[in-house]
């Protein structure tokens, strides 16, 4: 019912997009982790401390800075909910947007951009996120097609290894993910000061991850990407996830230890030489289902994208 209406309302704005959108939708209408989706009232606005929020739509978790020196933004959601997320964010701020900061390239992050962009937001992101966004892109993992975004939508500054912003008392600093993890143009940020992280999408918090393997990614990237902030934050970092809810030093270990255990076993089926199939039929991810597995991310589903990450893997360090 929300998709067809969806759908409806997408087609009325982008025409072009339909495919690629319709695609993306299936993330959408997942992500949340809810059964029956529908689009909230209002997106939600979780305070971490003065002048840094968590704003949830329906897509990926968006961290806000707002203070005396502007606004900054990290993801945008999607297009459908773009005046949602405005709207949260003007509870918290009568300022508009100045900057937006991209984790990534994926629909579910940047979907948002276009209208920031329009509104006059300067978006940033790493050199790969706007390679990415400025042609189509195919999935494997949904065979499907996202289009290329509007000029708008892309970004106007991108960076190679790291980018910093100083404002509203805390110096931000955006860390690129160098081996491909979720995708090949991750960033980190962290809030130095308020001893805040957000990880994009290389944190799901107690929900089996996407790797997007057509984007470069591997789980064994993902583990090396979580071992960096592990070895940086303490038990008092607040680690804001892709998606879930907000947690901490315990929550990103808890998800390393799930993927790492995962990720190993799998690999070592497959350099036993099982086929996908074999491995789906072995279930190993059994003691982990019941916690993890969610609408867009079934057990079969997750297992046979880990046997992708575990065959990608090999075949790079055989390079
Ligand atoms: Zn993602």
């Amino acid at each position: 019912m929300f998709a067809r209406r969806l759908i409806t309302h997408i087609k009325a704005i982008r025409p072009p997009a339909v495919a690629g959108i319709t695609a993306a939708l299936l993330c959408l209408t997942t992500l949340t982790g809810q059964a029956q989706m529908t689009i909230p009232e209002a997106a939600k606005v979780q305070k971490i401390i003065d002048g840094l929020h968590v704003v949830m739509g329906v897509g990926g978790n968006i961290a806000v800075s707002s203070g005396p020196d502007g606004v900054l933004m990290v993801d945008d959601d999607m297009p459908p909910v773009a005046g949602k997320i405005a709207a949260a964010i003007a509870t918290i701020t009568d300022k508009p947007v100045d900057m937006v900061f991209n984790t990534h390239w994926h629909f579910d992050h940047t979907g948002g951009n276009q209208y920031f962009g329009e509104q006059g937001a300067l978006i940033i992101a790493h050199d790969n996120v706007r390679a990415r966004m400025a042609v189509d892109q195919k999935s494997l993992l949904t065979n499907s097609v996202t289009k290329a975004s509007p000029k708008v939508a892309l970004p106007v500054v991108t960076f190679d290894n790291e980018i910093s912003f100083h404002m509203n008392g805390q110096t931000i600093v955006a860390k690129h993910v160098k081996r491909p993890a979720h995708t090949d143009g991750d960033a980190i940020l962290y809030f130095k000061e308020a001893n805040v992280i957000h990880m994009g999408d290389n944190f799901f918090n107690r929900l089996y991850p996407v790797v997007d393997i057509s984007a470069g990614g591997t789980a064994d990237g993902m583990i090396a990407a979580m071992d960096a902030v592990i070895a940086d934050a303490n038990s008092d970092t607040v680690i804001i996830p892709g998606h879930g809810p907000v947690s901490d030093l315990a929550g990103l270990k808890a998800f390393r230890t799930m993927l790492d255990t995962v990720n190993q076993r799998i690999r070592s089926l497959v350099e036993q030489g099982k086929t996908a199939d074999e491995v789906v039929a072995l279930k190993p991810t059994a003691e982990y289902d019941a916690e993890w597995a969610w609408e867009f991310m079934p057990a079969e589903r997750w297992t046979r994208l880990m046997y992708d990450s575990a065959v990608s893997a090999i075949a790079i360090e055989n390079k």
